[in-house]
């Protein structure tokens, strides 16, 4: 199967109640790859009585899909797996053309996605419930679980299929139906995935899409639908916000996952070469545009000479370039504002006394190119430390004590995943306990796993993806009282 992006045979209509449709307006708007300024595609740019339509389509859908069986659920989201398997390299081809990850990287976020339809295949059959007595034992306590309703789901561009496959597919195991709007600079491989679901068996209306320019308009006729129960939302802290408020209205369930600012801390004993692979996952994975990305590295004094010069060498070697091309290992930002950001936030702590060991330069030529860039002696008061980066640039401060080194981790209103690299088993201990995150990497860059409960405290989310807690997100507890 060729690996080159192919727009034949793909949608790029609305998907409402089982049938490809254009938007009632009939507009659409441009998909741009962002290796090369190129549109690639255009997509039907749906507006809020399209969004009427969806949400119609889902509540009407939800009472017969709230009673399949969990068998039923279980087989769709299992042919989906394997179905995305089979088209693995034409769902990366897609992604790389539409977001610029390089095609390897493409291919991981595919098998990521996958697995979690198949952990949720595997869920669905395991829901559950819970029988107990009352205390005076007059009564039988029969607890059992139920489908939320009708979910609102939105996701970000980063991860085009992995956060869209991390809400559909709980949703779908737990007996859901949904309205679904992927991000507008992304919507390519979410219609290939919905397309997906379509040939997995999905029935019609439990699945609607609605693609976009209109996101605040589209989603706020769902949160103020009465008929949508819930919102899972990926993105921004700013516009969860926004979207908390609108669910507060209808009394929402709500999922969030948002921003993260993450400490990634190389303690004095740790094995360095270690650390520096890590660096290189918890940075350089997608382009650094990642909420798990490493945002502030806090290096102990007496060993951030070594890890900044071997971080460096290794960023330094890095094959930036367009992502469809076999062996690039860094592909562009998303979008213009995106390497606006970064330029201006390196200028920033550079002008602040940071030191470029590597990087620090915006390529000629088409394409949001910013070449991967290792920042020393950050200042604290740099922009770069209070917001997420959101490319490949790492900033390194050096620090002095343990105590030291967790009051500025926890510095921020975030809390989504922290790192530490030692190899002492008490302080890595230590730091596990006293982070203020909802995950922590211990000597590796990576935790996202279909089976980890992903998701972050404070202004980093309500709420957890994946893992045998994922499907709760989208269930609800009836209690029956039976008198004895
Ligand atoms: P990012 O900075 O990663 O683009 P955003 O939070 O802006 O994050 O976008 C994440 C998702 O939220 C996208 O699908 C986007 O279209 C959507 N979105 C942005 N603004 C709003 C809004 N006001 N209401 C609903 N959805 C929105």
């Amino acid at each position: 199967m060729s690996s080159s992006f192919d727009p034949s045979g793909l949608h790029t209509e609305l998907f409402i109640d089982g049938a490809w449709q254009k938007a009632a307006s009939g507009a659409t708007f441009p998909v741009e790859n962002p290796a090369t300024n190129e549109i690639i595609a255009h997509v039907a740019d749906g507006g809020p009585a399209d969004a009427a339509l969806a949400i119609e389509a889902a509540g009407r859908a939800q009472v017969q899909w709230g009673k399949s069986t969990p068998r039923q659920r279980a087989d769709i989201l299992r042919r989906a797996f394997e179905l995305v398997i089979a088209n693995t390299d034409r769902l990366a081809a897609i992604m790389t053309a539409e977001m610029g990850k390089p095609l390897a990287e493409a291919r991981g976020e595919v098998a990521y996605g996958a697995e979690m339809l198949r952990w949720f295949s595997e869920e669905a059959v395991r829901i559950g419930g819970d029988h107990t007595t009352s205390v005076d034992g007059n009564t039988r306590i029969m607890i059992t679980k139920e489908p939320v309703g009708p979910c609102v789901l939105v996701t970000p561009w980063n991860f085009p299929l992995a956060m869209g496959a991390r809400k559909i597919a709980p949703a779908i195991a737990a007996g859901c139906t949904m309205v679904f709007k992927p991000a507008e600079l992304t919507p390519l491989t979410s219609l290939a995935l919905v397309q997906i679901f379509r040939e997995a068996g999905l029935p019609d209306g439990v699945l609607n899409v609605v693609t976009t320019t209109s996101a605040s308009s589209v989603v706020e006729t769902w949160t103020s639908s009465g008929i949508a129960r819930k919102i899972s939302f990926t993105g921004s802290t700013q516009v969860g916000k926004i979207l908390l408020r609108q669910a507060a209205d209808n009394v929402m369930r709500s999922s969030m996952e948002l921003g993260g600012n993450a400490p990634f801390i190389v303690l004095a004993d740790a094995d360095i070469e270690k650390a520096v692979d890590g660096a290189m996952k918890a940075k350089m994975r997608n382009m650094g545009e990642a909420c798990t990305a490493a945002n502030r590295f806090f290096v102990h004094r007496s060993v951030v000479e070594e890890f900044s010069e071997k971080f460096a060498k290794k960023i330094s070697e890095l094959q930036v370039g367009n992502g469809a091309a076999e062996g690039t290992e860094v592909g562009p930002l998303i979008e213009q504002k995106g390497l606006d950001k970064v330029v201006s936030l390196v200028a920033d702590a550079v002008s602040k006394g940071a030191r470029i060991l590597t990087g620090g330069i915006r390529p000629e030529g088409p394409g949001y190119f910013y070449t991967p860039t290792v920042l020393t002696d950050v200042s604290l008061d740099s922009e770069l430390m209070n917001t997420e980066i959101f490319g490949p640039v790492a900033a390194i401060t050096p620090f002095d004590s343990e105590d030291e080194v967790l009051r500025l981790a926890n510095d921020t209103e975030w809390g989504l995943v922290g790192y530490v690299f030692t190899e002492s088993m008490e302080k890595a201990l230590r730091f596990s306990a006293d982070l203020e995150v909802g995950m922590v990497g211990l000597n590796t860059g990576l935790v996202s796993n279909p089976a980890a409960p992903f998701g972050g405290v404070k202004q980093s989310g309500l709420g957890r993806e994946g893992g045998k807690i994922g499907i709760e997100e989208f269930l609800e507890y009836k209690y029956t009282a039976i008198a004895i």
